[in-house]
């Protein structure tokens, strides 16, 4: 099983040679117990249990080493475990975003950048891109799309200590048609961009789909990312339009199935979300124009959804701003408006299964957890919208044996915030404490919550639509 490899590979076998964070105390990271274990109560005023549906009072969480041990109701402490006091906050299971891009950041200047950068200059951006990100609270990420595998390079990096991120799952280079949402020479001069193929993502026909999805294999990614519509932000003129058949999404699908790769797609039209759930995908990537048949064959097959609302927020305030988007790029976003909300109303009514991915990237690395409150405003109840960044992104991900809840055998990614997110989806864009497979990571002073770091809340959610 492929995630059984990826798992061990995650695993902080080099924990002795982890960071000690300058955000966390070297107390509070205790990896040295004398007989080589770290036995840590952490004292929950409240804790999110995802598993039931339920926010608990006072909980006790003892974690060994990378893993929780034990969830017990009230304080406990063991003699022998150093005492983590969280009794002033709500802890939760470590964050999942499962559409991320770790390394970009969208903006006025991507699209020169694209000239004047090198791989090497996305690899190096993206280890602070992933640092934002843990620290916002995301242990697990799944990266959908990079430039040439760079964030396979940061996957291991982070595994390794040399970097501080999430634990991240990488789809590569997008696979796409010519002219598609994934070919990265779209808008550009033919003669200097030249024709990408397989080694870039682009596809056409079933031998190229196939030859692709190896080639992921050989990269090392571990997931699959199709783009089956056109995009918002690549110059192509349609945001919607379906771009691979269906023969090209099943060869996709049959030859990731031997790897144990899972497949995405990313699609905005209703022919494309119906030609990807009929080839097999396992997921819907914002899924802005599905219509009713769509809903009704993602319920049937199982299809899940990823609505990634954030986006779609994000880039309609920054259309109207001269020079920030093509002008091709920003007509499509205005036609767009704040579709998504509506999309995901409409999924969640339908009985859709909904796992939460906010298109980081896109929008500042960092503020992640907005998509939880867009989620809230979309009609899911707030319990659910942890849900869908918790429990069911990792079922979604095939690495709910591994994390996405607070429970025994669990890798211990534990976040804490002040409050009660429950009753205030907002105050999850303000963690205070991250600890990510038993490494803690930030652990901010109580009542001293550090918001130059995060001046998440600045911007509040668009208007309802
Ligand atoms: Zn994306």
């Amino acid at each position: 099983m492929l995630h059984l490899l990826k798992i061990s590979r995650w695993a902080p076998a080099l924990l002795s040679l982890a960071p000690s964070t300058a955000l966390a105390t070297p107390a509070e990271n205790g990896s040295g117990g004398a007989d080589g274990t770290a036995l840590r109560a952490l004292h929950c005023g409240r804790l999110v249990d995802v598993d039931r549906g339920q926010l608990l009072g006072p909980t006790t969480v003892l974690v060994r080493d990378a893993r929780i041990a034990q969830v017990l109701p009230g304080r406990v402490a063991p003699s022998g475990a150093r005492v983590v006091d969280l009794s002033d906050a709500t802890c939760l299971p470590g964050l999942i975003d499962a559409h991320v891009h770790l390394s970009d950041q969208v903006g006025p200047a991507s699209a020169v950048e694209k000239f004047r950068l090198d791989i090497a200059d996305y690899a190096v951006r993206s280890t602070r891109y992933a640092r934002d990100t843990l620290l916002a609270g995301f242990t697990t990420v799944r990266n959908l799309g990079d430039n040439a595998y760079e964030t396979v390079a940061l996957r291991d990096a982070i595994a390794a200590g040399y970097a501080i991120g999430p634990r991240i799952l990488t789809a590569g280079v997008p696979i796409g048609s010519t002219g598609g949402h994934a070919d990265p020479t779209n808008g550009y001069r033919a003669d200097l961009a030249g024709d990408p193929g397989v080694a870039q993502g682009v596809i056409d026909g079933e031998d190229d789909a196939r030859k692709a999805v190896r080639e992921h294999y050989k990269r090392g990614a571990d997931a699959i990312k199709l783009m089956t519509s056109g995009g918002f932000l690549s110059e192509g003129a349609s945001a919607d339009n379906a771009q691979m058949t269906v023969a090209e999404i099943k060869a996709v699908v049959a030859a990731a199935r031997d790897y144990g790769f899972k497949v995405t797609a990313h699609a905005h039209g209703a022919e494309a979300i119906r030609r990807a759930v009929l080839g097999g995908v396992d997921s819907i990537e914002h899924g802005t124009y599905v219509d009713e048949e769509g809903l009704r064959l993602m319920k049937a097959h199982g299809t899940w959804f990823v609505p990634t609302i954030s986006p779609n927020a994000y880039t309609f305030d920054k259309a109207d701003q001269s020079g920030y988007f093509p002008p091709v790029v920003a007509a499509k976003i205005k036609a767009a408006g704040l579709r998504n909300l509506q999309t995901t109303a409409r999924a969640y009514r339908a009985g859709v299964k909904i796992a939460s991915g906010s298109d980081a990237g896109v929008y500042p690395h960092g503020e992640n957890a907005r998509e939880l409150q867009l989620l809230v405003q979309a009609g899911l109840p707030p319990m659910r919208a942890i849900q869908a960044a918790t429990l069911h992104a990792a079922q979604m991900l095939g690495i709910d044996r591994e994390t996405g809840a607070v429970a025994e055998g669990k890798q211990a990614d534990i976040v804490a915030v002040a409050g009660d997110p429950v009753a205030d989806i907002g105050l999850l864009r303000r963690v205070s404490f991250v600890m990510k497979g038993g490494q803690v990571y930030r652990d901010d002073p109580a009542g001293g919550r550090d918001s130059a770091a995060h001046p998440a809340a600045a911007d509040g959610p668009p208007a309802t639509p």
